[in-house]
């Protein structure tokens, strides 16, 4: 092999600054959060606990790419906006994308149906409930458990919402969009825009 063809082949430099850029990656990541890294894609995801929804693949996003807070209905409750005003204020995050989804849990009970179930797990009244026990001195107090339970009747209606609130809050500073994720299909949609059921419905 002559001279030209080894250095044309390989990187130049020492074996060890590629070692070090190894090592330098590792701290990155392993202290992206003191050293000020924010997620590589800048990214928060707020979508449904449902175990049908593969979050990272209908986004198609990795490992480091966004942070993810799954919670029932993927709703932007207070602990979200507490979330997403840090990672957007703090961390660097400059996007959020809501993912909301068809056949959600959060659709399958009325309102009633639900505070009646739990009234019976707090064995009677739910008044002395705590409803953030994690944040006693953040507590919504007299807030009543079926506002805090609150379910769901039109899943793109729902989903709009969830953007509105989160691009309407003044302590979240990002750009919002939102999707449903059709279970059946495996696609994503925006909200409002069901595809299946306008092409199936003759036009008026
Ligand atoms: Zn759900």
């Amino acid at each position: 092999m002559s001279v030209e063809e080894h250095e044309s082949g390989d990187e130049p430099g020492h074996h060890h600054e590629r070692v070090d850029a190894a090592v330098e990656a590792h701290d990155d990541w392993a202290r992206r959060r003191r050293k000020g890294i924010p997620t590589d894609e800048r990214l928060l995801v707020v979508a449904c606990m449902d175990e049908r929804i593969p979050v990272e693949a209908a986004l198609g996003i990795d490992l480091g790419d966004a942070q993810i807070y799954r919670n029932a209905g993927g709703k932007v409750t207070d602990d979200v906006i507490r979330s997403a005003a840090l990672t957007t204020q703090f961390f660097d995050t400059e996007e959020i994308i809501v993912v909301n989804h068809t056949d959600c849990g959060m659709m399958s009970a009325s309102d009633d149906a639900v505070v009646e179930g739990l009234a019976a797990a707090a064995a009677g009244s739910l008044d002395d409930v705590a409803l953030d026990p994690s944040l006693p001195e953040l507590s919504i107090g007299d807030a009543s458990v079926a506002d805090w339970v609150r379910m769901t009747d039109d899943i793109d209606e729902a989903c709009a919402a969830q953007v509105r609130y989160l691009d309407e809050h003044p302590l979240v500073d990002a750009t919002v969009h939102g999707y449903v994720y059709e279970v059946e299909s495996g696609h994503l949609r925006h909200p409002g825009g069901r595809i299946a059921e306008e092409i199936s419905t003759r036009a008026e």
